[in-house]
């Protein structure tokens, strides 16, 4: 029996206790906000503090990059803590990530950091518009981003983004150019203590205001290829031990990363269906210090998210090779709740059982699974 302590106590948490279950690999669960050591399925609070926790645990992990620094120091101090802090720090700073791409030599939008309203002339000068302006803290899902597309608006963008450099201890604002891109598509992958790594096959996501709302998995060789040696680059880079995910802009066939997520991931949730050994499974594999299980996708897959319902139609259930995931979570306007893994045979297969599962769903509360579908 091994134990994994898994920094974060969320859906991601709870996936890798239930991957982890057949090898005898114990998960414990860190909630950052309580500061308590829970059960990843139940949340119950389980006795130990975070000091007990982290002696009786075998490896530490991360199920986010958010993690305050100090508690990151404390469990790298203990020698058990993969993947590393600075691959940590690169997911929750986009001014470290994007200093780590460019290191790497993999292609990322141009941008530039702002501090002061001098660092934004000087942005717009070396960047352009239009723009998307990101706070470097603390931004995930679209939030904390602003769109300038004319000049006239500087003014009003400026007195937000001030605001937002204020509120937080070293925060600052990455402008970025704006990729007209045709399609996000993202890669995750996993490198074990060897060295060696098991990459997945791409996803293409669609996000609806800014959240991922449906990855599927794409066969796409030369786009794999591209994705995949940006992906060791990465890894390597790193020293990287566990799954990483790398999500990209493509413009034209040619891939820009546009940010890295130190951990599993949702747009690699097709994986428990779709793929021979799921993602959070190869997590758990590379910092065990195991060999890596096969990342061969076995059957055209999509994954859905559930966004801010906590029911489906029993209907859903019964529709074959969908399988829905709960994550146990109250339900809150936009909160992300489950997902639903629906399986084919090969692709038009697929797109007939999403046109299905979106038959029996609300419009309202999945809208991007009709077109997305339509669009297989
Ligand atoms: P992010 O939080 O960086 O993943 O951004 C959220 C979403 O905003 C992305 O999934 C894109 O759809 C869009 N976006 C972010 N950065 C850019 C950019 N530089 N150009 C165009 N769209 C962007």
């Amino acid at each position: 029996m091994k134990h994994v302590l898994v920094l974060g106590a969320g859906q991601l948490a709870r996936m890798m206790s239930l991957a982890g279950a057949p090898l005898n690999i114990n998960i414990s669960a860190f909630d950052v906000r309580s500061e308590n050591i829970v059960h990843p399925l139940t949340l119950e609070i389980l006795g130990s503090g975070l000091q007990q926790a982290i002696a009786q645990a075998d490896v530490i992990t991360a199920e986010f990059e958010h993690i305050p620094h100090d508690i990151l120091a404390v469990c790298e101090a203990s020698g058990k803590f993969l993947p590393s802090t600075d691959a940590i720090k690169a997911g929750g700073d986009r001014r470290i990530e994007k200093a780590l791409l460019d290191n790497a030599g993999v292609k990322n939008a141009k941008y530039a950091v702002i501090e002061t309203r001098t660092d934004f002339e000087l942005a717009i000068e070396r960047v352009g518009l239009p723009m998307v302006l990101k706070s470097a803290l603390g931004g995930y899902d679209g939030k904390g981003q602003w769109r300038l597309k004319d000049l006239d608006d500087v003014e009003a963008i400026w007195s937000e983004m001030e605001q937002c450099i204020a509120d937080s201890d070293s925060q600052a604002i990455v402008a970025e150019e704006f990729v007209p891109f045709q399609r996000e598509v993202s890669l995750v992958g996993a490198r074990n203590r060897n060295g060696d790594i098991a990459i997945y096959p791409l996803a293409e996501n669609v996000h609806t205001n800014g959240v991922l709302t449906l990855s599927t998995a794409i066969d796409e060789p030369v786009l794999q290829a591209q994705a995949a040696q940006m992906f060791t680059a990465v890894a390597e880079s790193l020293d990287y031990v566990g799954v990483l995910a790398l999500e990209f802009f493509d413009v034209a066939g040619q891939l820009l990363v546009n940010e890295i997520a130190p951990r599993v991931h949702n747009s690699g949730h097709w994986t428990q269906q779709g793929a021979d050994t799921c993602q959070f499974e190869n997590h758990l594999r590379a910092v065990c210090d195991m060999p890596l299980g096969s990342t061969h996708a076995v059957r055209a897959t999509s994954m859905v998210n559930i966004l801010g319902e906590d029911s489906v139609p029993d209907e859903v259930h019964a529709l074959a090779g969908c399988h829905v995931h709960w994550y146990g979570k109250e339900k809150r306007a936009g909160r992300k709740m489950g997902h639903i893994n629906v399986c084919a045979e090969n692709t038009a297969a697929l797109k007939q059982r999403l046109l299905q599962l979106a038959d029996l769903l609300d419009d309202d509360a999945f809208p991007a699974l009709k077109p997305a579908a339509q669009a297989l």
